[in-house]
């Protein structure tokens, strides 16, 4: 979780992505929230593809119109963030989940089933989340999805784990074969490691 690139994306999936806009998530004293604003939360909704670039600004537009309904989506978006890092921290940690965590995320999945559709695709059907619109919220409905779809995947969360840099507490899928990616970014908490390794060693 570098500080210079502020849009690293190593998690592989848009949720375990959205969960890391924290730089040093478990740190007390190092710890960088990247939405400090709606127009942070717009832009890396762009760099995640969640919006286009028009969508973006007609969003930013409509922010200035109505600061305080854009600064209640940043606080929504947070929380979300928040519940979904708790709850896929349980099971990178293979422990279940906390109750009032998984109703806290019960309720953004009912806020935004209003948008749940039935899609057509070629020769099977699927349900996503329409976001045509152009609400301050429309970034909200994918990640949601996203994570969800990861949620309702059984074998796949076998591959949900946390970045072993202390104290990185990013979250990411692990895609590699065997299954024994254990850092973030190899560039980044991984070398920390590796350095920390052989400084022990010459000592
Ligand atoms: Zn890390």
């Amino acid at each position: 979780m570098s500080e210079t690139n502020s849009y690293m994306m190593v998690g592989e999936r848009l949720c375990m992505d959205f969960i890391n806009t924290v730089s040093w998530r478990e740190s007390t004293e190092k710890r960088r929230e990247w939405f400090a604003g709606y127009a942070n939360l717009v832009d890396w909704s762009i760099h995640a593809g969640v919006l286009s670039g028009q969508q973006a600004k007609a969003l930013l537009l409509k922010a200035e119109e109505k600061p305080p309904e854009a600064g209640d989506v940043l606080k929504q978006a947070v929380e979300m963030r928040e519940v979904m890092y708790r709850v896929f921290k349980s099971i990178a940690e293979e422990a279940p989940p906390l109750e009032k965590d998984l109703d806290r995320f019960n309720e953004f999945v009912s806020r935004f089933d209003r948008k749940l559709q039935l899609i057509h695709e070629k020769d099977h059907y699927i349900m996503k989340f329409d976001y045509s619109g152009e609400n301050l919220d429309m970034m909200l409905p994918p990640i949601l999805q996203s994570a969800v779809d990861l949620l309702v995947s059984k074998n796949d969360l076998e591959r949900v784990k946390q970045c072993e840099g202390d104290p990185c507490g990013w979250l990411f899928f692990d895609t590699s074969r065997n299954r024994s990616r254990r850092w973030c970014s190899m560039a980044d908490c991984g070398n920390r490691a590796k350095a920390r390794r052989f400084y022990k060693k010459e000592k």
